[in-house]
């Protein structure tokens, strides 16, 4: 898309770069406190990784839960992604965002408008139930709102935008961006370079660089291009590595995520994750199938499964019965017609199809059934869940699984007002950023479901925050 220069006559106070939870979040907190806005997206589709996640959210405190019967907090919340993030979380942000959850998941219901399950589930490293799914399990149905008030609040997006550069002025502060107009993915020599300036801020929220395999590799030379992505291709880091050319502080780079719960049998995030995270983890077990054992906490956080997994060496087997498949209650019918997932009528067979040893395998569920009974996870201190079933009711489902490269952790050091931080450990006047593109926040793990949040309540406070710049 060309850009219309007369939407620049009167000057744009904000430019938010990128269109998924972040930047949207971003360009709706600034409009709504009454600045001009725009919002600049390479693509030619707005939502980044953000409208193909499955839109789960994280909140403590909901009365989601206090109908259920969980007992919950930000203080608990915020103990967990410190847990999960080996404490290398920058403490003050995971406040923030622990702190202002539950009202950025009351304003995707209530003030977006985003429908969501009547549930309330866990995932691992969380110790209680409090994450949220919209009631289409995708992260299209926030994208979708975002869009729409953006569109009320006539806050123009411009895609095909590629932010090649930041400008600052003789004090360091920045000043604009320089783009690419009618920029197009994966084709070189396409569009015209312009200068847009913003009287307040720019705010980054470029997402992460999960599918940039040599920024990633760089940062941990095993993640090379043997491991797949559940990332959209275009995740890549220009706007990071551009920000720290203008001196910002990069944050745990190497802090990069692999995704448990993802299939080798198929391409990106795929309709595996749905039967891999919600139904093996919390209702099933993971076997090794050269052994036929469980070979760790099937509930573990993602770091300390990922790991797990790539010490086996080859992938895995996630398998749940049919008792498992109906409590969990997600509709599998995806991921089953792909053939991800099968079903088979006995053990033997599905022992079979795998080439695992059935003696092992059923002396594995033997073994697992009669702890499941006894409440106790000796094996590996897998937590019971109340409503958790054993392994006996055909048909059994299975899967194979194999991590992908799915989070980046790492990215700008921002502080509580979601400004970028210089090396200095100044703010660098005039950029902020919110989202996959900061680090600190999870450390050395994300938990399930707080991305969403973290980008919302931040990506909020960056709007905020930019529009009351330079007042
Ligand atoms: C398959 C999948 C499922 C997930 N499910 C969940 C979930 O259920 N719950 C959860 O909490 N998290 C989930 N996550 C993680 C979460 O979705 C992401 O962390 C989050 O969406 C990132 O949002 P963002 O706004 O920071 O970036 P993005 O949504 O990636 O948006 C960034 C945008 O910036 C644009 N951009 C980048 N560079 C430029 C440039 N140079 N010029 C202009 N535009 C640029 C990109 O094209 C992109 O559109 C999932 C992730 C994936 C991949």
């Amino acid at each position: 898309m060309t850009i219309n220069t007369s939407v620049f006559e009167s000057g744009i106070d904000i430019i938010v770069v990128g269109s998924g939870f972040a930047g949207l979040a971003a360009a709706i907190e600034a409009a709504e406190a009454g600045v001009s806005v725009i919002v600049l997206e390479k693509m030619m589709a707005p939502g980044g990784n953000s409208v193909i996640s499955d839109g789960g959210i994280a909140a403590p405190g909901t009365t989601y839960q206090i109908d259920a019967g969980i007992s919950d907090s930000p203080e608990l919340m915020y103990q967990d992604m410190l847990t999960a993030g080996e404490g290398l979380n920058y403490p003050e942000l995971v406040k923030v965002v622990t702190e202002g959850a539950n009202e950025a998941f009351l304003w995707s219901r209530d003030y977006l408008g985003v429908k969501y399950k009547e549930r309330v589930d866990i995932f691992g490293g969380h110790t209680v139930a409090r994450c949220y799914t919209p009631e289409s399990i995708s992260g299209s149905e926030l994208i979708k709102r975002q869009l729409a008030r953006l569109k009320e609040l006539k806050v123009p997006i411009f895609l095909g935008t590629y932010v090649r550069a930041l400008i600052q002025d003789e004090m360091g502060r920045v000043t604009g961006v320089q783009i690419i107009d009618g920029y197009r993915y994966n084709q070189s020599n396409i569009g015209i370079e312009r200068t847009i300036p913003a009287a307040k801020a720019v705010i980054v929220a470029s997402g992460g660089f999960g599918s940039d395999v040599e920024f990633r590799r760089a940062q941990d030379p095993r993640l090379d291009n043997t491991l797949k992505s559940t990332n959209k291709p275009f995740a890549t880091a220009e706007i990071i590595k551009e920000c720290l050319r203008i001196g910002a502080n990069p944050v745990q780079l190497s802090r990069i995520q692999l995704g448990p719960w993802t299939s080798p049998d198929e391409n990106g995030f795929g309709a595996g994750p749905l039967f891999g995270d919600y139904v093996v983890l919390p209702y099933g077990i993971l076997v090794d199938p050269e052994t036929g054992n469980r070979f760790v906490n099937e509930l573990n956080d993602r770091k300390s499964l990922a790991e797990a997994l790539l010490k086996q060496k080859h992938p895995v087997i996630g398998i749940a019965d049919a008792a498992g498949v109906k409590i969990a209650d997600w509709n599998l019918t995806r991921a089953l017609e792909k053939g991800v997932v099968k079903t088979y009528n006995s053990l033997d067979d599905l022992a079979r199809y795998y080439g695992v040893d059935y003696g092992a395998l059923k002396a594995t569920l033997a073994r697992f059934n009669d702890m499941v009974k006894k409440g106790k996870d000796n094996d590996f201190q897998k937590p019971i869940l109340n409503e958790a079933t054993t392994l006996e009711e055909p048909p059994f489902y299975a899967m194979r699984i194999w991590p992908k490269v799915h989070h980046t952790m790492g990215g700008l050091q921002i502080d509580v007002s979601a400004r970028v931080i210089h090396r200095d450990q100044q703010p660098i006047m005039g950029l902020y950023a919110a989202g996959e593109v900061t680090g600190g926040i999870h450390g050395a793990c994300r938990l399930g479901s707080c991305a969403i949040t973290e980008c919302l309540v931040i990506g909020r406070i960056a709007g905020r925050k930019a529009a009351a710049d330079r007042i």
